[in-house]
């Protein structure tokens, strides 16, 4: 077990302080919570959300879900129509989490929406979970904290296990309950069920008293670049090029002379940070015709070659 750099927190006063300063910091936390143990970045952190994709060596930007002490701090960054009040009175704290409008300059990295205009959030419950937020007093993004394709974690030793020497620490309380991920509801719109999971579908709808849409996996498109839930500029986009053509804008990587750019160092965590950040900078421009640099395709380049194939497919 490669943990010998992971620092192995209690879940007391001092451990829960400890791991505040390590997330104020920019650092990656994983901690409990009553579905499974999540990896927490400051979801405000752009380098510290993109340091979560890396750890996990995910091929891919999802949304990810941001963890929240209560109701009222969910306040400060979403708006909360009535589905959103009856679900939240309903279930949280609890494995629920639901897709809600972002409130515009509430300063959640566009890491953690992926350029979307939405955001999921939940509120967890869980003792250490909740102290661990109200220590930090921010927003947490959190996935499950294992390496991609590998199962959940519901201990800390399984977090050493696949993430030590990846991550700063682990606050250790022992096995999560639920063992599920949360259900996720979208509040935006016709409600909708976007993942079974901790809580019935059944009770959800109780607490409604309407059935909840079933759209279509968001994640398989009804066409190539279609992906409903996916940012993608307006602009046409042509990848792995060495310089702008006649009419392009260049989306640069490494020390190229260009409009905009991802990293001048050639830094792939820079450069996940930076993403989206940079693809609504493009649409503000109003560029029509983006050209890209190449970005070489191994650790973090693969999930931004992944979004950059999506945002140049046909539409
Ligand atoms: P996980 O990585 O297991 O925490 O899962 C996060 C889930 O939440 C993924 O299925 C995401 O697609 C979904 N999700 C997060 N944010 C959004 C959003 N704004 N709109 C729709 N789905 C979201
Ligand atoms: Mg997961």
């Amino acid at each position: 077990m490669n943990n010998e750099q992971l620092l192995m927190l209690r879940p007391d006063v001092a451990g829960l302080e400890k791991a505040a300063a390590i997330l104020a910091e920019g650092g990656l936390v994983s901690f409990p919570t009553e579905t499974v143990y999540g990896l927490g970045a400051d979801a405000c952190n752009d380098t510290a959300v993109a340091e979560i994709y890396k750890a996990k060596g995910r091929p891919s930007f999802n949304p990810l879900i941001v963890h929240l002490a209560d109701v009222e701090a969910v306040t400060d960054f979403c708006k909360m129509n009535d589905t959103a009040h009856q679900l939240a009175a309903a279930f949280w704290p609890g494995a629920l989490t639901l897709v809600l409008h972002l409130t515009e300059g509430a300063g959640v990295s566009k890491l953690v929406t992926a350029g979307l205009d939405t955001l999921a959030v939940r509120v967890p419950d869980h003792p250490v979970a909740h102290g661990l937020l109200t220590a930090f007093g921010g927003p947490v993004a959190a996935p499950s904290a294992n390496p991609s394709g590998r199962v959940s974690p519901t201990t800390a030793a399984h977090v050493a296990a696949g993430l030590g020497g990846k991550i700063d620490a682990v606050v250790d309380a022992g096995e999560c309950h639920v063992g599920v991920e949360s259900s996720i509801v979208s509040c935006v719109g016709e409600p909708a069920l976007l993942r079974a999971g901790g809580i019935p579908v059944e009770a959800l709808e109780a607490c409604l008293g309407q059935p909840l849409a079933v759209p279509q996996d968001p994640d398989v498109p009804a066409a190539p670049g279609q992906l409903a839930s996916h940012y993608a500029p307006q602009g046409r986009v042509r990848l792995n090029a060495a310089s702008a053509e006649e009419g392009e804008v260049l989306l640069g990587f490494g020390p190229v002379e260009a409009a905009l750019n991802l990293s001048v160092a050639g830094d792939l965590t820079e450069a996940a940070a930076r993403l989206f950040a940079c693809l609504h900078a493009l649409d503000g421009m109003g560029a029509k015709r983006i050209a890209v640099s190449p970005i070489p395709d191994h650790g973090l380049g693969r999930a931004i070659n992944d979004r950059l194939k999506r945002a140049a497919a046909p539409r």
